[in-house]
């Protein structure tokens, strides 16, 4: 038996196919071999038994053929111990005693029966044709035992010459045609014409007990068919044979059949038909019966053969039975096929029932399996469910759900670690960089503060050293118009001129020393409403906005006050709408807005201001740079201090300032100031500016 690679393969992968395999191979392979040994015990049993059977037949037979034999003998002696024997042997009249033999013999069914002298001389015979003479008999085992004084019956098969002598009539009833008969031994012959005889002896004496002769009979075998149906009769009786089967008798002088109920295909007897060589040459041949089955004319028969023996201990023929085996046969037959029917039957329901049971034993096991794949699959919710079954892997695919709901839960908390370390290292990223960001401010500030700390020592002594001349230069100019009077009226101009320039000598000293010493100009703090700062800026501010086409837009939305110096707010605030102003020569809009300053909970810090103009912007690689001391691009015009005290100032307060700009668009100036002032927000630098100051 092959198996296919597939089913190789799944059994492979199966635990349900390989138990499976494991509880249905002794089905499948010990139901072959159980019958295989029903079938091979049923046929050795069915052989004992029909032999057993037909040689039982065998011995009922004999034992019959025995009767009937003994019972020849015993008729006859009878006929020898009779006193109507012993009369009529006295009286010796001899037609009348052949009359009586003739007469005895036909009442007990005798062939022949000779009254013989003591020396085995026949002396009168029951034939009619006595006349014939018989002659001398003693040789015959059964005349010679009855001359020594014992009864004897034989069996003795009798030439056709001595058949005639007795009785012509014997010899034409014991003659049979040989019918060519299949298997049989060869034989020239085209008859068989001996006969036999059960023949039997006995002693005949009279009155005074004194022995006077010997009483021999006969009864021919060949043709009697009335024996065989009465051994046929006795061995097979109604219903002794099962399913039609047809019991079967025959006598055998040598190798044929002289008396059988054995039919030939006409219904017609099978007399003088053969047996087989195989029997023939066993039980005549060796002497041994034969039991077992034997071709039969036409037919297989159960067959017993058992030799019959004559008065010498030769073996002269064989008695018969059998039975027609083809019903028996065909019923065993159909007997083991039923037990067959019943024993695949039983194998086809126990394999479906182990297929029904194994799919109910192991169904959870697969619905295990399909679960883990899903998951596999990423079906993270797909899970066995309630299961029927109450045994191991019940429990077991209990246990399993169970486990999976453990793991998808620990695997939710994991996941849930793993956003909030997430969250966690986002917000300390952000910290960080705050504190970077804070870090790199202090650093800004503190090379400003060296810078500035550098400058004011320089811009300190310079400006000492400048207001001096400018205020003696001042002082003389006023002493030089009132000396002169009207003579001076014809540099009246040169005189203005040098007034003026010498203002701004003292406008830019001044600026200098602000900037060199914030701490001088600062004044008192106090709750500033940055709107009205605003507001006032714009007021001074307004002949230059009118110098320009300036479209001027405010949004104040700002509610908190915020703490800080007024004047130097406004002084921020005009130095960012001057800028703004100066960097749109051609007209544009500048917006100021003011709001609250929230944190990211929503809480008030305190306001943001903006100004934002539609200017021409600051290049990117001027952003970094333009709230350093003396960076300008207005050349002559400008002092490049503006941005860096308004940043000194900012900062000084705890606030922010902080630009944007698009070149070509505009710039965002950005104001952040606190509610409530933080002086010491940054310490470098305002350890810096105090250490600076003194
Ligand atoms: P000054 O105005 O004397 O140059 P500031 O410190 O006020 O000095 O300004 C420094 C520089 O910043 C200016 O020269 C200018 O180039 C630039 N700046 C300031 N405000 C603006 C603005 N609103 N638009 C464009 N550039 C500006």
């Amino acid at each position: 038996m092959t198996v296919p690679g597939g089913l190789l393969a799944r059994l492979r992968r199966s635990v349900r196919l390989k138990l499976l395999a494991l509880v249905l191979a002794p089905l499948l392979i010990g139901v072959p071999a159980l019958l295989g040994l029903v079938w091979t015990w049923g046929n050795q049993a069915y052989e004992r038994l029909v032999t057993f059977k037909v040689s039982s037949d065998l011995v009922t037979a004999h034992e019959y053929f025995e009767r009937v034999r003994s019972g020849v003998g015993r008729d006859v002696q009878a006929i020898a111990d009779s006193s109507q024997l012993v009369v009529s042997l006295e009286a010796r009249h001899d037609a009348a005693f052949a009359v009586m033999l003739e007469d005895l013999a036909r009442r007990h069914g005798l062939d022949y029966l000779l009254f013989l002298d003591v020396h085995g001389q026949a002396i009168a015979g029951s034939a009619s044709d006595t006349a014939v003479p018989v002659g001398a008999r003693q040789d015959w085992p059964v005349v010679s035992a009855a001359i020594a004084g014992s009864p004897r019956t034989t069996i003795e098969r009798f030439s056709p010459e001595s058949l005639a002598a007795i009785k012509p009539e014997l010899r034409t009833r014991a003659r049979q045609p040989l019918v060519p008969t299949q298997g049989a031994a060869p034989d020239t012959r085209l008859a068989e014409d001996r006969g036999m005889l059960i023949q039997t002896a006995a002693p005949v004496f009279d009155a005074r007990g004194i022995q006077v002769g010997v009483l021999e009979a006969g009864v021919l075998l060949n043709g009697n068919l009335d024996l065989v149906d009465r051994i046929n009769a006795i061995v097979y009786r109604d219903g002794s044979l099962p399913l039609n089967s047809r019991g079967t008798a025959t006598l055998f002088l040598g190798d044929t059949r002289i008396a059988t109920n054995v039919r030939l295909f006409e219904g017609e007897r099978a007399l003088g038909t053969r047996v087989s060589s195989a029997v023939k040459e066993q039980v005549l041949g060796r002497g041994d019966i034969w039991l077992g089955t034997a071709f039969v004319v036409n037919d297989d028969y159960v067959s017993g053969y058992e030799p019959v023996v004559d008065g010498r201990g030769e073996r002269i023929g064989m008695l018969y039975v059998g039975f027609l085996e083809a019903p028996l046969r065909a019923a065993f037959h159909a007997a083991m096929a039923a037990l067959f029917a019943v024993f695949v039957l039983i194998s086809a329901l126990g394999s479906a029932l182990c297929l029904r049971w194994a799919r109910s034993i192991f169904e959870p096991i697969e619905r295990m399996n399909r679960v883990m794949q899903a998951i596999e699959k990423g079906e993270a919710g797909a899970r066995v469910g309630p299961v029927s079954s109450r045994d191991e892997l019940g429990r077991l695919a209990c246990e399993f759900d169970h486990l999976l709901d453990n793991l998808s839960a620990k695997q939710y908390e994991l996941q849930r670690w793993a956003t909030e370390l997430d969250h966690k290292v986002a917000e300390r990223t952000r910290e960080l960089h705050e504190t970077n960001e804070s870090l790199r401010r202090a650093q800004r500030q503190l090379a400003m503060s060296e810078k500035l700390a550098a400058i004011g020592e320089l811009t300190a002594g310079v400006a000492h050293e400048v207001n001096n001349p400018v205020a003696v230069i001042q002082g003389n100019l006023d002493v030089l118009r009132d000396v002169l009077g009207p003579a001076a009226r014809p540099v009246d101009e040169e005189i203005r001129l040098i007034q003026e320039q010498a203002d701004r000598i003292r406008q830019i000293v001044t600026k200098l020393l602000q900037f060199a010493r914030p701490g001088d100009f600062a004044g008192y703090t106090e709750a500033v409403n940055v709107n009205e700062v605003v507001s006032d800026c714009l007021l001074l501010s307004s002949h230059s906005l009118e110098k320009r086409d300036v479209v001027v837009e405010t949004r104040f939305m700002a509610r908190t006050p915020v703490e800080i110096n007024r004047s130097e707010l406004q002084q921020v605030l005009i130095n960012l709408i001057l800028n703004a102003l100066q960097a749109m020569p051609d007209g544009g809009r500048l917006t100021l807005a003011s709001e609250d300053w929230l944190d990211e909970h929503g809480g008030v810090q305190g306001a943001v201001l903006r100004v934002v103009d539609t200017g021409h912007g600051i290049a990117p690689e001027n952003l970094a740079t333009i709230f350093d001391p003396f960076f300008t691009t207005k050349k002559e015009s400008g002092t490049g201090l503006g941005l860096s005290i308004s940043y000194t100032i900012i900062e000084r307060y705890g606030g922010r300032i902080g630009v944007t700009s698009t070149p070509g668009e505009g710039a965002q100036f950005e104001i952040r100031l606190r509610r409530d002032a933080v002086f010491d927000a940054t310490p470098e630098a305002q350890g810096f500016m105090r250490r600076w100051q003194q």
